[in-house]
């Protein structure tokens, strides 16, 4: 490979601004490529051309809605606003040049631990910045500000991996492609990019910044760990596999499918629309945050209960000596029943089951004691935030693997 090297086409100028010229793929060395986005960041004022490319990406930007609009509208303002970031910061050398050089997918749906990614051009294959719509956490659209990072995001690594010499002779890759494509350089020129961005409107200030995820990362990945083991979406994915068969394509438009041949094809086509187990299983299961709240439920519960069950007996026990008093005789048994239970319950570990128990008896001989409603009633209460919650934690246990 080395003979083929050709470093006349490794280190030119960026183009000037002002000109003509479009960048040319793979033509760059690092410091040429950052120094258009320092020169913007650098200058106090901007000039008159600049000045109009920042109001007509704002007048854009605020009239998108990608929450609210169709995933059509969603796409072509997209579209707009990245054609709007190329043309500003890269000389429109993505979109605008002899070829374009990326096209956009927005897509209506969510993906797996994603929210967009880029794919470098081939020599068959245009170059593609890929969209989410949807959060992989809620399952609901994404706000405009959070679609605009991932875009900024995805447009620094396609500057970077398109522009970019790769030249051997410097043997620098790693500058971009350490840490997954997120190299000094992607890191520098993304920086340059929101912070630049930021100041062009204060409804611009969140670019660059993710919401944090309302589910913790570790909680998203074992609860699709653990889906993954039901056997009724492991049966339907592997179904699709047909790695034995290789579908082919019919080489004459009048003759028909075999039926299995079709019905396999069918299951290949399926297989590449989701790609990997995972995606498939995200399409098929309530989202993470569904079953986040659910978990968060229960562990609330959890200490409730146990809280109640001790006030409760702490209670019933205050009750029956107050009763004795009261009454000067027939409690003394019911005390003593009390006073066993409570200890009991208030200095075992208490499993819920025990608990249930516990508190079943309870009700139980208090209803024929002649110990005081409010005694009865704090005891049935703690009955029943009991039974929630054993019927929670079943619920919960169905759910979500951590919960032991
Ligand atoms: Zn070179
Ligand atoms: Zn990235």
């Amino acid at each position: 490979m080395a003979d083929r090297n050709d470093c006349t086409t490794h280190h030119l100028d960026f183009p000037d601004p002002e000109g003509a010229e479009f960048p040319q793929p793979r033509a760059y060395d690092a410091e040429e490529l950052l120094q258009p986005l320092t020169d913007i960041l650098d200058s106090a004022s901007l000039n008159a051309r600049q000045k109009g490319s920042i109001y007509e990406f704002v007048t854009d930007y605020v009239i998108a809605d990608t929450g609210k609009m169709t995933a059509q509208e969603a796409r072509d303002i997209i579209e707009v606003l990245l054609v709007r970031i190329d043309d500003y910061f890269f000389k429109g050398g993505l979109t605008q040049g002899p070829i374009r050089l990326i096209r956009l997918r927005v897509l209506d749906e969510s993906r797996y631990l994603l929210n967009g990614f880029y794919l470098p051009p081939t020599q068959y294959y245009t170059g593609r910045i890929v969209i989410y719509l949807r959060d992989y956490i809620s399952g609901r659209r994404r706000a405009t500000s959070d679609i605009l990072t991932t875009l900024v995001h995805e447009l620094a690594h396609a500057y970077c991996g398109i522009f970019f010499n790769f030249c051997p002779v410097n043997n620098n890759r790693d500058i971009v492609m350490a840490n997954g494509g997120h190299g000094i350089l992607w890191q520098q020129v993304y920086q340059a990019m929101y912070t630049h961005m930021r100041t062009w409107d204060p409804r611009l200030a969140r670019v660059g910044i993710r919401t944090p995820p309302a589910v913790p990362f570790p909680f998203v990945r074992s609860y699709y760990d653990f889906m993954s083991l039901n056997p009724r979406f492991r049966n339907a994915w592997d179904v699709t596999d047909l790695e034995p068969w290789e579908p082919r394509l019919l080489p004459n438009p009048r003759w028909h499918w075999r039926p299995a041949r079709k019905e396999m094809f069918k299951r290949a086509l399926l297989r590449m629309t989701f790609e990997g187990y995972p995606h498939f299983l995200s399409t098929r299961v309530i989202t993470p945050l569904v079953a986040y709240r659910l978990y968060r439920a229960y562990k609330y519960l959890e200490v409730l209960t146990r809280g109640v069950i001790v006030a409760s007996t702490f209670l019933s026990v205050v009750a029956a000596i107050w009763g004795f008093w009261q009454t000067t005789s027939g409690l003394r048994q019911d005390t003593l029943i009390v006073w066993d239970l409570g200890k009991r319950v208030a200095s075992s570990e208490l499993s819920v089951s025990e608990a249930l128990v516990q508190a079943a008896i309870l009700t139980d001989s208090f209803s024929r004691s002649s110990l005081p409603k409010s005694a009865q009633l704090v005891i049935s209460i703690s009955f029943l935030l009991s039974v929630s919650f054993i019927a929670l934690k079943a619920l919960t246990q169905a759910l979500i693997p951590f919960s032991a």
